[in-house]
Parts: C-alpha cells; sequence; structure tokens
C-alpha cells in the first residue's frame, strides 16, 4: 500500500510508549501542510532523536512534515534499561546499553537541560569508589578512585611506577584533548566531511593509526597495556590493537565525568522524541529506500502482523523530500534501490557486547581473584591483557547495590554485579565468580535476579583508518553513523543528529522556503 503523504498521520498525542499507536484521518486540506517539506527520520536512538529535536527547535518556520521509523517497540536504540528482579520486589531499573553522559560535553547536556531534565543527571559511581586492574591472574593495582589520572599524585605514582615516559602521555593528552574539543564543540566544525574536519585540525595521525602502534611511540609499554588498556577495554570494549588512537584519547580524557539519569537514561530520549511533534511509528522497520516520483524517496516500512505469531509482516511505501539514517546500516537491513557513497565500505568488523547484571546475596569471591580469602574486591574492576597470561574473561565488573522491599514494608538490599563480556557469561561463571560449586543451581546459591543483554555491533574495529566521510551519502539522504569513524558515544551520535539536520535543512529546504516566503 502506497500512504499519499496526506492520507495517514499519527499523532505524537496519540502516542503511548511502548503500545500500539492509533491511526489518524486525514488533515485538512490545509495548502500550507500539503508542501510542508516531509522528512524521514530512520532510528529512534539518540542520534534519530537528536535530528529530530534539532529540526523541529531550531528550523521552527519551516514547519517541517517529520516522521520517525522505529524498528524495536521502544525508542532509545543502545540506551535500554532493564527492571531489577524484573520489577517483582522493586521499582529499581539498571541501564543495560550505554551507561553514562560526558557530564562536561556541550551536545548531550544542553539537550538536557532544553528537555528539562537537569534536576535528574546525577553522578555516576559504584557505591565505593575503589578500582582495580585484573590482568586474568593477578590484580596489577587496587586502590581508590579511578583509573584517568585526574590529579598531579595520580600521575606522580604512574610515573614512579612506570617511568617518566608517561610523561609524554600526559603532554599527549593536553595537547590533543583540547583539539579534540574543538572537533566536537558546537558550530566551529559543522561540515559534511569528518575525516576532512580532523585532518584540519591536525587529529589525522591520532584517526589513520593503531593504538597500540602509536602509544609504542609515546609511552612504555607497561603503562599502555596496564592502565590506558585498562580503559579502552571498559569504554569501548576493545584492545589498543584493534581500535585507533583518536578514541584512545577519548577514552583516556582525566578531565571527563559521566553522570547518569534518574529513572533512566530512555527518559532523555522519549522526552525529546515528544518535544519534537512527530509522527512516531514505533515496531516499524524500513527494509527499502529507492527514488520515487512524488517526492525524491520513496520508503518501504514493515510492521509486524497482529493476526496471528506467523503471518507475513505488513509492508507499506511512504513519499519523502529527505532522509536521515539515524540507524547503523551494519544492523539496518536496508535495501537500496538507488546508489549511495558508502556501500562499498560494507561489510565492516565490529566487536559485539554482553552486558549481564546479576544479583546474589554473597559478594565476589577473593579466590576467584588469586587473593587471600579476607583480601578486599574493588568495587570496579578493570581489566587487561598480556602475552603472559589467558585474557580475562570480562572487560570489567562493577558493584552496586539491589534494593527490595519485603512485604511492601522491609527494606533490603543485596549486591548487584554488572558484567560485560565479548561472549555470553555463562552461569557456571557466575558460580565461579561467586566462590559456589559449578554443579549448583543459581538460585541455590543465591542468585536472585541474572539479565543478559546482547549487543552485536557494539563497537568498530580498527582496520587502517576512515572508510566513510561524507554525511550527505546520496542527494538528500544524510548519515548519522559515519561518526563511529571517530568515536562511539552518546556525544558522536548527539553531535551527528544535530549536524545532519543542520547539512539537511540548509541544502534540501533554506532555499526553496526562502523562495515561497519571498512570494
Ligand atoms: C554496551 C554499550 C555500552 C555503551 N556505553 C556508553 C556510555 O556509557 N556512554 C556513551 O557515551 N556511549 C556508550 N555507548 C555507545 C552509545 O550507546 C552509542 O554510540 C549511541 O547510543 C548510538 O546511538 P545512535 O542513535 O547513533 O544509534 P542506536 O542507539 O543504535 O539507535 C539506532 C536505532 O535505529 C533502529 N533501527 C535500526 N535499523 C532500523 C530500520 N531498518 N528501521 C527502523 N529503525 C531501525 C534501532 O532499533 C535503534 O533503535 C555504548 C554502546 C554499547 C553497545
Amino acid at each position: 500500500m502506497l500512504l499519499h503523504p496526506l492520507l495517514c498521520v499519527i499523532p505524537i498525542s496519540a502516542l503511548v510508549f511502548g503500545e500500539q499507536v492509533a491511526l489518524k484521518l486525514p488533515l485538512s486540506g490545509d495548502d500550507r501542510a500539503a508542501h510542508a517539506p516531509k522528512v524521514a527520520i530512520v532510528g529512534a536512538g539518540i542520534a534519530g532523536a537528536s535530528a529530530a529535536y534539532h529540526l523541529r527547535d531550531h528550523y521552527a518556520h519551516a514547519d517541517l512534515d517529520l516522521t520517525i521509523y522505529q524498528a524495536d517497540p521502544q525508542v532509545g536504540g543502545t540506551i535500554k534499561f532493564a527492571k531489577v528482579y524484573d520489577g517483582a520486589y522493586s521499582s529499581q531499573q539498571v541501564e543495560t546499553g550505554a551507561q553514562s553522559f560526558y557530564a562536561d560535553d556541550e551536545c548531550v547536556q544542553s539537550l538536557i537541560d532544553e528537555a528539562g531534565l537537569r534536576q535528574k543527571l546525577e553522578p555516576h559511581y559504584p557505591v565505593q569508589k575503589s578500582v582495580g586492574i585484573w590482568d586474568g591472574a593477578n590484580f596489577i593495582l587496587r586502590g581508590e578512585g579511578d583509573l584517568k589520572g585526574r590529579t598531579w599524585a595520580d600521575w606522580a605514582r604512574y610515573a614512579w611506577k612506570y617511568g617518566f615516559s608517561v610523561i609524554h602521555m600526559r603532554q599527549w593528552l593536553s595537547e590533543k584533548l583540547p583539539i579534540f574539543q574543538r572537533l566536537v564543540g558546537r558550530w566551529e566544525y559543522a561540515t559534511r566531511n569528518i575525516p576532512r574536519d580532523i585532518e584540519k585540525l591536525g587529529l589525522t595521525a591520532e584517526l589513520k593509526s593503531n593504538a597500540w602502534s602509536f602509544l609504542q611511540n609515546l609511552t612504555s609499554p607497561d603503562f599502555s597495556r596496564e592502565i590506558v588498556q585498562a580503559v579502552t577495554r571498559a569504554w569501548f570494549g576493545q584492545n589498543l590493537a584493534t581500535m585507533h588512537s583518536l578514541a584512545a584519547l577519548a577514552a583516556s580524557n582525566p578531565a571527563a565525568t559521566d553522570s547518569v539519569m534518574n529513572g533512566g537514561n530512555h527518559n532523555l530520549i522519549e522526552r525529546l522524541i515528544k518535544l519534537s511533534d512527530v509522527d512516531l511509528h514505533l515496531n516499524s522497520t524500513v527494509t527499502k529506500i529507492q527514488r520515487s516520483l512524488i517526492r525524491k524517496y520513496r520508503l518501504t516500512i514493515n510492521t509486524p502482523s497482529h493476526d496471528h505469531d506467523h503471518a507475513p509482516s505488513n509492508s507499506e511505501e511512504a513519499d519523502y523530500d529527505a532522509i536521515i539514517i539515524a540507524a547503523p546500516l551494519q544492523m539496518a537491513n536496508i535495501e537500496f534501490g538507488i546508489d549511495i557513497d558508502i556501500a562499498t565500505s560494507f561489510p565492516r568488523l565490529y566487536t559485539s557486547r554482553h552486558v549481564t547484571h546479576f544479583t546474589s546475596s554473597s559478594p565476589l569471591s577473593p579466590t576467584y581473584f588469586n587473593l587471600a580469602t579476607s583480601s578486599f574486591i574493588p568495587s570496579k574492576i578493570y581489566t587487561t591483557t598480556s602475552a603472559n597470561v589467558a585474557p580475562p574473561l570480562f572487560f570489567s565488573i562493577e558493584h552496586s547495590l539491589a534494593s527490595f522491599g519485603l512485604d511492601g514494608c522491609i527494606a533490603k538490599s543485596e549486591d548487584m554485579y554488572k558484567v560485560v563480556t565479548a561472549s555470553p557469561l555463562l552461569d557456571t561463571t557466575i558460580l565461579d565468580l561467586l566462590g559456589h560449586n559449578r554443579d549448583r543451581e543459581l538460585e541455590d546459591a543465591g542468585v536472585r535476579w541474572v539479565h543478559r543483554e546482547e549487543w552485536k555491533h557494539a563497537f568498530l574495529e580498527y582496520q587502517g583508518g576512515p572508510m566513510l566521510d561524507d554525511i550527505e551519502i546520496a542527494d538528500g539522504m544524510f548519515y548519522t553513523g559515519v561518526r563511529e569513524e571517530v568515536v562511539s558515544s552518546l556525544e558522536m551520535s548527539c553531535r551527528m543528529g544535530r549536524r545532519t539536520a543542520d547539512l539537511l535543512y540548509h541544502e534540501q529546504f533554506a532555499r526553496r522556503l526562502s523562495h515561497e516566503t519571498d512570494h
């Protein structure tokens, strides 16, 4: 079925997140609405939400007709939560995808303000601020704070242990981080080609080099492996050998502090989409994009059938003047009936990540970590890997508390662990971590709740330099995923949403709309 531009609109006011939405009959025959430029946004993660909000807020005068198609039954994309104990004895939630926002990032922070959610923001840190680095055999370090070298005392300690070459690392950070900040600043580098922006700024060496090789010219191998790599494994689930140096630079930023949103990070996305006044279609997967004679592009959209489980999905078509693809193409499965500039760059290599939360009535076992039984275990465990010992089974473990009410009146809490791994975390590994025999059932070992989330295309691996460049991948079609060439983060996606929105408006509609106003 072809949806004529005016025939079928789903109003945001009719929407309840996660539930089915109702159709509304045609708008009036208002000419203005008929001529309003139609923009489709594919994906309702932070990039899609940021693009929609920016188009509506910044270009309100253009009165754009905005639609978001979102494959999942909810918005958020990599921002996703789970209810602790599946909501049975607690209203607590945990983030199973993107955990925290950089507190000093202009793009996300301004959206938080504009969404009126500032009061919900709180610092992110585990219950006790202790940290350790585990290499699969031993703790290389156990102490307070984190590994980012936030004070002169931290750097003095690093220099004591790893030699003065770590000073070169500090110099690199203080020289290059402000430049990186300019790249991600508001207007300065809002062009269509990110690698070219990076070149202009003098960060090409970082973008094109493998982080492990790059750091060998800067600092000692032990410092790179034990400290820098522990940080990049926690941030990007990657060893230095599989990432570029720009991402290592961003991960090592000692000035960065992170914050989380009380009640769930998804609140930000929901609020932005509501404020954007878009027609949001949940459970709607864009499967094909081709040329249209009515407007520029025709989208094919699949929605699940509600008749019965095995019925084929429904397919619809709709025409748009411009498109923002705010879904990573490696997972979007979109068939293109036109040439796009980046088709030849796929497939790419991605690391997958498994995020497992579990609660336990007993703490982690020191014996698992080859420690004496009375030893303390840090609340945040980073990991690293060396050629001498088997790599740890996990990238990081974070301890917090799960609270629950018994009989609705007595508040109690037990330990909760978040474990990030490259492959699924087995029940036997959970039993090992808690010091129980492998033949026990998890429940008998005091594990009341386990939640597993898999992210198949979590982070792009280094493949010798950027392969994507221009944000506009076909005339009037813009792609936010070019950001993954630089750094995969909420901040970059936020910025790409904004940047694609700006380019889209200026290059597709600004002249036409000012011409119409003149007449
Ligand atoms: C486990 C994990 C932890 C992370 N932690 C952090 C962190 O703490 N801080 C940080 O800054 N960054 C973090 N990141 C990175 C960050 O989450 C991502 O860079 C960012 O959220 C990507 O947002 P996005 O909107 O670009 O894409 P996504 O969040 O992937 O959203 C894309 C959306 O498009 C939808 N979609 C896909 N295909 C289609 C289609 N064909 N039709 C319609 N809809 C479609 C998807 O369902 C999805 O909702 C983490 C990433 C992972 C995987």
